[in-house]
C-alpha cells in the first residue's frame, strides 16, 4: 500500500480537492491518504487561539467568524449535490461551534492544542464527504486513534503500528483510508500536535508503520529543486537524493519538506517521492537509500543562525574541555548545527535563542565568548568523499569573492557546510548556481 499526502495548497480550494480526488482513484489501488489543513487554516486557529489566550474575546469571535465564513463559501464550490451540501454544512458546523466554545472556556495549552486540529479535523471530513457524494468508497481513519507521541514528544511508531493494522483490517474492501496529518495524542491522551508542518511526518510515520510500498509527498512545486527557486533563477528538480542528502537539504532550508520525515523512511526503508499536484506528470524527486551518484546535487540556505566562539588557552592540550562545553547546550536542549576546532577555540552555531543568554553566562567561564547573529549556513550536499578530488575547489572558486566565517567539511560524506553572513546570501546562493550547476 503507498501513502500519499497531500499538503494545505492541495487542499486549499475545492478545485484542488476535486483533483485531489481524481489523481488518489485515477489507478484504483490501494492507499492511505494523509491530508493538511486547508491552506491557511492553522495559521487562522493560531491568531484565535492567541486572541482567546489574550482574553480579546470579541476579535476573537471576531476571527472566528470570518474563518467560518471563508469554510460557508467553501463547500458551496465542493459539493454539487444538496445532500453533499448539507453534510458539508452539518461538518462545518459542527466544528465552528466546538471552536466557539473554547473561546468561552478557561484556555489552557490543552485547549489550544485542540483548537489547531480543528483544521485537520475540518479538511479530512469534507473530503470525506466529497468521496461519498461521488459514490466513491472510502473509510475515514481518525489520526487520533493510532498517532501518539511519548513524554519526549518523540512519536512512536509501534502504537501506530497495532493500531492503524487493526484500523485498517476492519475494512478489508475498501480501497481507500483517508487520515489526519499533524494530530495526535500525548502521553495524558490529549489531543497534541507534532508541530507545524507535521503532515509530512504524519505520512512518512504512518507509511513506516504499515509498511508501505512508497510515501508521497504532493504539494505545489515539481520536487525538491538544486537551490533555492526564490532567490536564483535557474532552479531545477532533483531527480533522486538518497535519504542522507535529503535530510541534509530539509534541515538546511529546502522547505518542501518537514525535515523529521526523513527519519522514520531511512529506518523503515521506504521511499519517499515529492510530487506536484498542479503537474502530475512530472517525474519530482525520489529519496530512497541508493541513488545516483553526482558530484553535486544541491545548495540550500538556513538563515536565523547564530555562530558563537569561544576561545581559551585552557583548551590547550587538554581533555574533556569539549565535553563540559557541550554539557551546556544539551542541559538548555540546545540543538548545535556546525562545529569547527582549532587547538585554542572553538565555533559553533545554534539556531535557536531561547536560552542564548543563559548558555554565554555559563559558557563565559570558560573563556572568552563571541557571539555574531544574523548569519546563514549554506550547505552544500553532493559527493565529498575523501577520495574526491576538484569538488571542494569548485564550491570555494565559486564564492571566491564572499567572506565566509566559518567552514564544516568532512563530517559527512555527502555535505560542506558554509557559515556567512545573511547579508551575502543570496549573491553567494546565485554565485554557487553559476559555478556549480
Ligand atoms: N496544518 C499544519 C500546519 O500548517 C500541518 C501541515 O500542514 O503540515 O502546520
Ligand atoms: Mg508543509
Amino acid at each position: 500500500m503507498k501513502v500519499l499526502k497531500f499538503g494545505g495548497t492541495s487542499v486549499g480550494k475545492p478545485e484542488r480537492m476535486h483533483e485531489v480526488a481524481r489523481l488518489i482513484t485515477k489507478d484504483g489501488e490501494r492507499k492511505l491518504v494523509v491530508l493538511s489543513a486547508v491552506s491557511g487554516t492553522t495559521n487562522s486557529l493560531i491568531e484565535i487561539g492567541d486572541l482567546i489566550a489574550r482574553s480579546a474575546h470579541e476579535a476573537a469571535f471576531e476571527a472566528i467568524n470570518k474563518l467560518h465564513e471563508s469554510y460557508k463559501v467553501f463547500i458551496k464550490g465542493l459539493y454539487a449535490t444538496p445532500q453533499g451540501l448539507a453534510e458539508g454544512e452539518s461538518v462545518v458546523s459542527k466544528h465552528f461551534d466546538f471552536i466557539r466554545s473554547l473561546a468561552e472556556k478557561p484556555y489552557t495549552v490543552k485547549e489550544s492544542k485542540e483548537l489547531v486540529a480543528e483544521g485537520e479535523l475540518i479538511s479530512t471530513q469534507l473530503f470525506f464527504a466529497y468521496l461519498q457524494e461521488k459514490n466513491i468508497s472510502s473509510a475515514l481513519l481518525p489520526a487520533l486513534d493510532f498517532m501518539r507521541i511519548d513524554a519526549d514528544e518523540e512519536p512512536v511508531i509501534p502504537y501506530a503500528e497495532e493500531h492503524l493494522r487493526k484500523a485498517i483490517e476492519q475494512h478489508p474492501d475498501t480501497v481507500l483510508f483517508i487520515t489526519q496529518g499533524y494530530i495526535c495524542r500525548n502521553p495524558l491522551n490529549e489531543v497534541d500536535n507534532l508541530k507545524r508542518g507535521g503532515s509530512d511526518y504524519t505520512a512518512s510515520l504512518v507509511g513506516a508503520a504499515i509498511r508501505a510500498e512508497e510515501v508521497q509527498i504532493w504539494t505545489d512545486i515539481d520536487g525538491m529543486h538544486n537551490n533555492d527557486p526564490r532567490i536564483v533563477k535557474k532552479t531545477f528538480p532533483i531527480a533522486e537524493l538518497t535519504f542522507d542528502e535529503a535530510a541534509e537539504l530539509a534541515y538546511f532550508g529546502a522547505k518542501i519538506l518537514h525535515p523529521f520525515t526523513i527519519r522514520p523512511a531511512k529506518l523503515y526503508n521506504i521511499p519517499v517521492r515529492l510530487l506536484n499536484t498542479m503537474q502530475p506528470e512530472a517525474q519530482g524527486t525520489l529519496i530512497a537509500h541508493h541513488t545516483i551518484e553526482k558530484d553535486i546535487k544541491a545548495v540550500a540556505a538556513k538563515d536565523g543562525i547564530i555562530a558563537i566562539k569561544i576561545r581559551s588557552s585552557r583548551m590547550l592540550l587538554a581533555y574533556g574541555f569539549l565535553r563540559k562545553l557541550f554539557e551546556v547546550f544539551e542541559k538548555y536542549k540546545t540543538p548545535v548545527d556546525m562545529i569547527t576546532t582549532s587547538e585554542v577555540a572553538v565555533s559553533l552555531t545554534i539556531d535557536n535563542p531561547t536560552h542564548l543568554d543563559s548558555i554565554i553566562d555559563e559558557i563565559s567561564v570558560f573563556g572568552n565568548v563571541e557571539v555574531d547573529k544574523n548569519q546563514t549556513i549554506i550547505c552544500i550536499v553532493g559527493s565529498f568523499g575523501s577520495q574526491k578530488q576538484g569538488v571542494v575547489a569548485k564550491v570555494f572558486d565559486s564564492i571566491e569573492h564572499i567572506p565566509v566565517r566559518m567552514i564544516s567539511y568532512g563530517g559527512s560524506n555527502y555535505n560542506v557546510s558554509i557559515l556567512i553572513d545573511t547579508r551575502h546570501k543570496n549573491e553567494a546562493l546565485n554565485a554557487l548556481n553559476e559555478g556549480l550547476f
